[in-house]
């Protein structure tokens, strides 16, 4: 009898790409019982008072039997409502801002074709180029996270990126690298720039006016990082001639229909939301503070729902498995680019749950 395990191994080999082969997906690790600050999610709930109304929302809008609305339209106007998006620019909605880096991507695929990104970075836009078979350039940031612009603009001119993703702030570092800087590389990029502001809500940072300036850019948001990480909602801002073609990748509904509901929902109470990033803005500066007066840890600022930290050489994966022991789970980035060794990211939470990190550091660091 032919073994089932031998014909999948075969045919396996066989047909899936071997550059897929290679690799393993997208890690999520279990959080089960663990106060959860790996994953630039806001702690804060929603508010339970809203809770009814939303539900009669939901009983009322969100037809399942049907498909949901191929377009949203209601929900792109109370985007751009909130976001005050003029009417000037295109909105496209993705599932998430991740697959519209994915539909972005697959509008300029081809053969030769680079998507470039500063180093370390977002790991979406590697991991997207390595799916569609574009190629990728990372350009290494400075060693203290700064953009190297000479580094930035040399290799612009050299393999003339179809696609320059440039997250601000950056993730995982948590920094701006600032206007002037950005603007040499708009000019100098012969395709186009995605400024990607999944931070926007932590930052007063805002380039949704640069559209205006530069027709080779787009401006890319998200709902996930002020509470809505659930709902997968991302949204693209740009010029109607580059949506449009974009557009043409997108899988038809792609937005639900009790996403384009809850959204909907959210954004008539969007006060709501403004009031926990402000307060998370709040507990980041006393975390940073609290996090500075801990020795064998150097904290770098964030204008991000994040701090990122350095341990002492070698320790940092002994620190993020003792934290998880005391109940505590962070993102480890040692290991995962070499400008980030030694590195750990910590998601700012309320104040409760960052005194909890606080706490069980003092510990883990005094063991050592
Ligand atoms: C979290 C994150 C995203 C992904 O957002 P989703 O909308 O949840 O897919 C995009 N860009 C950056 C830089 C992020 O950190």
């Amino acid at each position: 009898m032919i073994d089932r395990r031998d014909v999948l191994e075969e045919q396996i080999h066989r047909w899936i790409r071997p550059e897929l082969q290679k690799l393993s997906a997208y890690p999520v690790p279990d959080a089960s019982g663990l106060t959860k600050l790996d994953a630039m999610e806001n702690p804060f709930e929603f508010p339970e008072e809203l809770h009814r109304a939303w539900f009669e929302r939901l009983a009322e809008q969100a037809r399942i039997n049907r498909y949901p609305h191929p377009e949203a339209p209601a929900l792109k106007s109370a985007l751009r409502a909130v976001m005050k998006i003029d009417e000037r620019w295109e909105v496209l909605l993705g599932n998430g801002s991740d697959e519209l880096i994915q539909m972005i991507a697959m509008a300029v695929k081809g053969t030769g074709r680079t998507i470039m990104a500063p180093e370390p970075s977002f790991v979406l836009y590697r991991m997207v180029a390595t799916f569609l078979g574009l190629d990728y350039v990372g350009v290494p940031l400075t060693r203290d996270f700064e953009l190297d612009l000479e580094a930035m603009l040399h290799k612009i001119e050299r393999e003339q990126p179809a696609i320059v993703f440039l997250a601000q702030p950056n993730n995982p570092t948590g920094n701006l690298w600032g206007d002037e800087k950005l603007r040499r590389i708009i000019e100098a990029a012969p395709g186009l720039v995605v400024l990607d502001e999944a931070y926007t809500a932590f930052t007063d940072a805002d380039y949704l006016n640069w559209l205006d300036d530069y027709p080779n850019l787009l401006v890319m948001r998200t709902l996930s990082k002020v509470g809505l990480a659930g709902l997968r909602l991302g949204v693209l801002v740009g010029d109607a001639a580059w949506c449009e073609q974009i557009n043409k990748v997108r899988l038809p509904y792609n937005i639900n229909s009790l996403t384009q509901v809850t959204a909907r929902f959210a954004l008539d109470h969007f006060s709501v939301f403004e009031q926990q990033t402000r307060e998370l803005v709040k507990q980041r500066e006393r975390l940073i503070e609290s996090l500075r007066q801990l020795s064998g840890l150097s904290v770098f600022d964030s204008e991000a729902n994040f701090v990122l930290v350095r341990t002492e050489p070698g320790q940092a994966a002994r620190i993020h498995q003792a934290l998880i022991e005391q109940g505590v789970l962070i993102k480890k980035l040692d290991g995962s680019h070499p400008l980030l060794a030694d590195c750990l990211r910590i998601t700012v939470s309320s104040e409760m749950e960052n005194g909890q990190c606080l706490a069980a550091l003092r510990q883990v660091l005094a063991q050592h």
